[in-house]
């Protein structure tokens, strides 16, 4: 195996699996994945991939058994291994959250004195009312915490949320948030220089897709005498694109806007006197 040849651990099958996956697909990683596949080298990038339980993941990182990994920041930050964390990946995304029986009262967080709180997360969780604090007891339990109070096991839980619907099928109200996650990358804390420049090069791939996701391509015509209004709304990453259309005094204006400002500023084009406004997805941007 050449030096710069890294390995990356990602989760085999779960929430993080298909982003995961993706992620390096648009990157331009050519690699296998079905589902009774545990590793994967690359046919046209330096990468070799670990298809693991992402509990495992963080280990693996810390040991040096995979160079990088992507998990949820739930899980690394629940068990503290010694590793980088070098990006953040924006996918995954979820929190940790306290919650009780529906049919409670609940006021502040001294609901929960004297408690006991089921949970996957108990170092998060006890980290979080202690800083509050808040004395209860956790009760460490692997899985279905929502049912925990139903039979009779623990007062309340902390769990992972994202929309709500579990809890709220389980009669349960989400009440108090103790940690915000979402997918980060993350790396061994000993590389030698050459796997540091692959994961530069990974890395460098990465920021091009995610500013690419936050970016339209926005064409629009405009009349000459509309044209300084609409560019002092079109930042580009330059300046926009001014061409001249067949029909005189009539020009399309090309350039990128962020997401974000999206509705915004295509209410103020129109204002301005830009039609016919085109916005198209961008699929890599390199600056
Ligand atoms: P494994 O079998 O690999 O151990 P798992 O059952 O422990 O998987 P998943 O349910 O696949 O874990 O969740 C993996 C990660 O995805 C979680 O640690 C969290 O970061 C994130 N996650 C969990 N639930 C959601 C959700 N509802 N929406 C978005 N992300 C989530
Ligand atoms: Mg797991």
């Amino acid at each position: 195996m050449s030096d710069s040849i890294i390995r990356v651990a990602v989760q085999k099958s779960g929430r993080l699996s298909d982003d995961s996956l993706k992620l390096f697909k648009e990157c331009g990683i050519k690699f296998e994945s079905g589902s009774s596949k545990l590793r994967s080298v690359s046919s046209n990038f330096p990468i070799e991939f670990l298809f693991l339980r992402d509990d495992d993941i963080p280990g693996y990182v810390e040991d040096g058994v995979a160079d990088i990994g992507v998990i949820g920041l739930n899980v690394l930050m629940e068990n503290e291994k010694q590793v980088s964390i070098i990006k953040e990946l924006g996918f995954s995304k979820c929190r940790l959250s306290l919650a009780i029986p529906r049919n409670e009262t609940y006021k502040d967080l001294s609901h929960f004195e004297g408690k006991n709180i089921a949970t996957s997360y108990p170092n998060l969780t006890n980290k979080f009312l202690l800083s509050k604090g808040v004395s209860a007891q956790t009760h460490e339990i692997s899985g279905s915490v929502e049912i925990a109070p139903s039979i009779g096991l623990a007062d309340a839980i902390c769990d992972i949320v994202s929309t709500g619907g579990t809890l709220l099928s389980n009669g349960l109200k989400e009440v108090a948030e103790v940690f915000n996650s979402q997918a980060v990358m993350i790396s061994n804390t000993k590389l030698s220089s050459d796997k540091k420049n692959t994961i530069d090069k990974l890395l460098f791939r990465i920021d091009s897709v995610q500013k690419a996701q936050n970016a339209k391509y926005v064409v629009l015509n405009v009349q000459e005498q509309n044209i300084e209004k609409v560019k002092s709304l079109l930042p580009g990453m330059k300046s926009p694109s001014v061409v001249p259309l067949a029909e005189e005094g009539w020009y399309s204006m090309h350039s990128v806007i962020s997401e974000n400002d999206f509705w915004d500023i295509i209410e103020s084009l129109r204002g301005a006197g830009a039609q016919g406004i085109l916005v198209l997805p961008i699929e890599k941007m390199i600056n």
